[in-house]
């Protein structure tokens, strides 16, 4: 049973990850270990290793031509 935030917040500016383990929260650039894999990039929670987000980002993709 995790306390309720009571009362509506203005939304933050920067990007706040929430862990959904251990309710660690802190802004994804500050605070959770980034682990970049090639064009993955893991979002792992510092306090309890549960990874909180997983993306993969393509760099700008290569056209194939027929030749
Ligand atoms: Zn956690």
């Amino acid at each position: 049973m995790n306390a309720v935030a009571s009362g509506p917040r203005s939304s933050p500016r920067k990007s706040v990850l929430f862990c959904a383990e251990c309710s660690f929260q802190s802004p994804v650039s500050e605070g959770w270990l980034v682990v970049s894999d090639g064009d993955a990039r893991t979002i792992v929670c510092p306090e309890c290793g549960h990874v909180a987000d997983h993306r993969t980002e393509r760099s700008a993709p290569s056209p194939k031509r027929a030749d």
